[in-house]
């Protein structure tokens, strides 16, 4: 442990839209934040392309551009960013006390969650065997590998069909593997990857297993209505099956609902703590966005504000 503890204000955890939204505005008040980045600096926008639906970019920009620009942003107005992981947190007395990476120890007034959440995986041996082996999560990282090649993608939802579509512009051809007779991505998404040429999708069909010794082979696939397995050949495999808020480190700390998304009080920021805060991903299954991690970024800001100074800790 370092020998001088450092005091903070303000502490953000997490790097996304909602982190560094609350450090631009938490910096403007005064409040001098130190952000601490996590393991994927800029999030998850980090790992997609274009984002077309964030107001102000008329012509849309590309997800990391945009992590860019918020980072200089929050960073203009004295938040210090820092590259490390936070992997334990006291929240039992004030000040919280916060560990980064297993070293070093922060007190802070308040504490800003704003971690977001990860992508799932479909839990298979062989999945696991070769991740990074032909086997990923980020069509968008990952898709060039596979120029020219054949790939699967499992999932049904906008966040498959968008990479799906992705690929299709890289990859000779994509199969769509979908485990039920629909899908539950958003029309507008799912006519995309039916009138694309290159998209071929399986209906009705469960990832049995990933063959491979040392790299993605093929996939052996069982269609659960003629209850019949087959495999498909393919260099790439990709899992696009919804995420998971990354909240492992406040468990039995932090109030959470049944998938370990934080619950905040609504119409706050406010946790079951007094001084920590919850906004973006880590605490909203339902939206989901850039411009809604950014506005409840906001809102977690605003509520330490507002905390600090009825406790007169400004
Ligand atoms: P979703 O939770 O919406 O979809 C997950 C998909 O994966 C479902 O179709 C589900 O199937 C399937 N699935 C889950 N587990 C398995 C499994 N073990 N085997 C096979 N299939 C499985 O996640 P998304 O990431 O797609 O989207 C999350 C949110 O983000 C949504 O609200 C979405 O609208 C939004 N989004 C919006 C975008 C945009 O507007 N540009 C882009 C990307 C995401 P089943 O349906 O059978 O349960």
């Amino acid at each position: 442990m370092a020998s001088e503890i450092e005091k903070v204000k303000v502490l953000i955890i997490g790097s996304g839209p909602a982190g560094y939204t609350a450090a631009i505005y938490a910096s403007r008040a005064g409040l001098s934040p130190v952000l601490y980045t996590g393991g994927q600096p800029g999030g998850q926008l980090t790992i997609t392309t274009d984002v077309e639906n964030y107001p102000g970019y008329p012509n849309g920009i590309m997800g990391p551009e945009m992590m860019e620009d918020f980072r200089k942003q929050a960073e203009r107005f004295g938040t210090q960013i820092r590259y490390g992981v936070v992997t334990k947190v006291d929240f039992s007395a004030q000040p919280h006390k916060v560990i980064v990476d297993d070293q070093v120890e922060i007190h802070a007034d308040t504490v800003i969650i704003s971690t977001g959440a990860s992508a799932k995986w479909l839990g298979l041996e062989s999945e696991e065997r070769l991740n990074g082996r032909g086997v990923s999560a980020c069509a968008v990282c990952d898709g060039f590998f596979f120029r020219g090649q054949d790939v699967a993608i499992v999932g049904a939802g906008d966040t498959a069909c968008e990479e799906a579509s992705y690929l299709a512009n890289i990859c000779s051809k994509v199969y769509m593997l979908v485990r039920r007779e629909e899908m539950r991505a958003s029309q507008i998404m799912q006519k995309r990857v039916m009138n694309n040429p290159k998209i071929e999708i399986l209906w009705n069909t469960e990832t049995e297993e990933i063959l491979g010794e040392n790299e993605v082979e093929a996939v052996r696939v069982y269609n659960n209505k003629i209850k019949e397995s087959n495999e498909i050949k393919v260099s790439g495999f990709f899992v696009a099956i919804g995420h998971e808020p990354n909240t492992g480190i406040f468990k039995n700390i932090i109030d959470m609902d049944e998938n370990g998304y934080i619950k905040t009080i609504p119409g706050s920021t406010r946790t079951n703590v007094e001084g920590v805060f919850a906004c973006g991903d880590a605490q909203d299954h339902i939206y989901r966005q850039a411009v809604t991690a950014a506005g409840t970024g906001c809102m977690a800001a605003l509520d330490a504000e507002r905390y600090l100074a009825a406790k007169e800790l400004v």
